[in-house]
């Protein structure tokens, strides 16, 4: 077998940013050494990095040591220069709690005058944390930053469909087929993702909820546990099948990711709970849409609610399914039962969509399917600026926004900033006095109005000077 030549990615970024945190995360292996220490990764480091199907080398650049504001060091500078020649792409990570320090755009700086593309990566943004720093960092002019936390496995699909366009036309045929997260322009000139790409959806749920039997229903097969197809990332499952859409009749290719129930039985015998939490977060990396599963004969514990918390703060579009419908008693009080108690015990679950299924006989599957993918175009949808101010104005009509102390706080205007989850910015005066209660009911007309059914909607608000 002759040697294949990977394209080249390069982490750069100042000490202490999460460079390292990113390199594992990766490569997959504890490779680097991963410290609280500023400038710990004194060395390059290479190795074989793979994302969703792509596949490339990584180079983890010491970092530039930041202990003299004035010069840049030589030594890391040198090597970090020796390793950007030959890089098809540039990686610049940025600690988006901490925010933009002189040395961040010193490097941007340097960067941008080398030639070579570069994905801004806004490290450490897990949960809200990074907001002001992502907002900032567009002062860079290195276009849209890749919100992420290396900590977490955050916004690896957004770290993929930035990567995708520089490196796979490099790569040789026939690599591991790619996902495609394409976009298309709907009738307002929004744009969507586009129906063929194969949806990523990943079944969650407490041990014996009943994902094995789902899965192994929606391939139609029994040999589910023999022979997994290893896929997505080394230490995950990815199975690819294509299910006909019963309304067109259409093929639509799925990707279910990695869960539990595909894997082994023995191993998810022991220490039940915490894997199913721990199976979960792995799942919710990789998946647009996660399917919780819940069993009609157990009714709602507090670990699906943790499951379905879990995965709306990682951002992906929820559904829950009520299985084992076929053995259910007094089902149309049990469905309600379930619905009030979700959203009693979340608030963020109201509107989710649930659904009754049978994963021994095959009932509301197809139900089921159709909702997840119109849920994942719910979430991967954008808003034109136009549309969506008329409606901001509206909104703002119906229930203007208050005025404490007699003075009036000012929303000017609102735009999306990405999609999957769709996150918006509010621009306007006073915003530290808006109530959350009025946050609370912009995004819920958003969703109404703008068809984002129960999508996690990210707000943020941000003072117009
Ligand atoms: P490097 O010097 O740039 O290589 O940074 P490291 O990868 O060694 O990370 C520096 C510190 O930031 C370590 O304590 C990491 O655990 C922490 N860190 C890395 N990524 C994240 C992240 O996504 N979120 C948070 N909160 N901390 C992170
Ligand atoms: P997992 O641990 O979540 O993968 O759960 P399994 O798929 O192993 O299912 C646990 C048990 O529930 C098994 O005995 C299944 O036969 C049973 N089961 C799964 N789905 C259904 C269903 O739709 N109806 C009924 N009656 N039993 C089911």
């Amino acid at each position: 077998m002759s040697a294949r030549k990977l394209p080249q990615v390069i982490i750069i970024g100042r000490p202490n940013v999460g460079k390292s945190t990113l390199f594992n995360r990766l490569v997959g292996k504890k490779l680097a050494l991963v410290d609280d220490q500023p400038g710990v990764t004194r060395d390059r480091r290479f190795g074989e990095a793979y994302l969703l199907g792509l596949e490339f080398s990584i180079v983890d650049t010491a970092g530039w040591e930041d202990d003299d504001p004035d010069s840049l060091p030589g030594r890391m500078r040198a090597q970090t220069e020796v390793s950007l020649h030959g890089a098809d792409v540039a990686l610049f990570v940025f600690d988006s709690r901490a925010g933009l320090t002189p040395l961040d755009e010193e490097i941007a700086h340097w960067l941008r005058g080398q030639g070579v593309p570069v994905i801004l990566i806004a490290n450490k943004a897990e949960g809200k944390s990074g907001e002001t720093g992502i907002l900032e960092s567009y002062s860079l002019g290195m276009g849209d930053p890749v919100p992420f936390s290396a900590e977490h496995g955050e916004g690896l699909v957004d770290l993929f469909e930035s990567l995708q366009p520089l490196i796979e036309p490099l790569q040789v045929q026939d690599e591991a087929e790619a996902a495609h997260f394409d976009e298309v322009e709907d009738e307002d000139g929004g744009a969507t993702i586009a129906r063929s790409a194969p949806l990523h959806l990943a079944i969650v749920g407490r041990p014996n909820a009943g994902k094995s039997t789902l899965i192994n229903r929606f391939l139609q097969e029994d040999r589910l546990l023999t022979g997994p197809e290893a896929g997505i990332t080394r230490d995950s499952i990815a199975i690819d099948w294509q299910w006909e859409e019963p309304k067109t009749g259409e093929m639509r290719d799925i990707k279910l990711v990695d869960t539990a129930g595909i894997r082994k039985k023995a191993r998810i015998t022991d220490k039940l709970e915490r894997l199913s939490v721990a199976d979960a977060r792995r799942a919710v990396d990789y998946a647009e849409v996660v399917v919780l599963l819940l069993d009609a004969t157990r009714g709602l514990e507090t670990q699906d609610l943790k499951i379905a918390n879990l995965v709306l703060e990682e951002g992906r579009a929820l559904m829950i399914a009520i299985n084992k419908w076929d053995v259910a008693e007094g089902p149309s009080s049990l469905f309600n039962g379930i619905r009030s108690a979700l959203e009693e015990g979340l608030a963020q679950l109201r509107g989710v969509p649930l659904i009754a299924v049978s994963a021994m006989t095959g009932k509301g599957l197809d139900t089921l399917l159709t909702a997840a993918f119109d849920t994942r175009e719910a979430w991967s949808r954008r808003v034109p600026t136009s549309g969506l101010n008329r409606w901001f104005d509206d909104a703002l009509d119906a229930n203007p926004p208050p005025a404490p102390g007699g003075k009036r706080i000012k929303l000017r205007y609102i735009t999306q900033i990405k999609s999957r989850p769709p996150t918006f910015v509010i621009f306007g005066t006073r915003l530290e006095q808006l109530p959350t209660s009025y946050e609370r009911y912009l995004v819920n007309s958003l969703r109404r109005d703008l068809g984002f059914g129960a999508v996690p909607v990210r707000l943020h608000l941000r003072s117009a000077k």
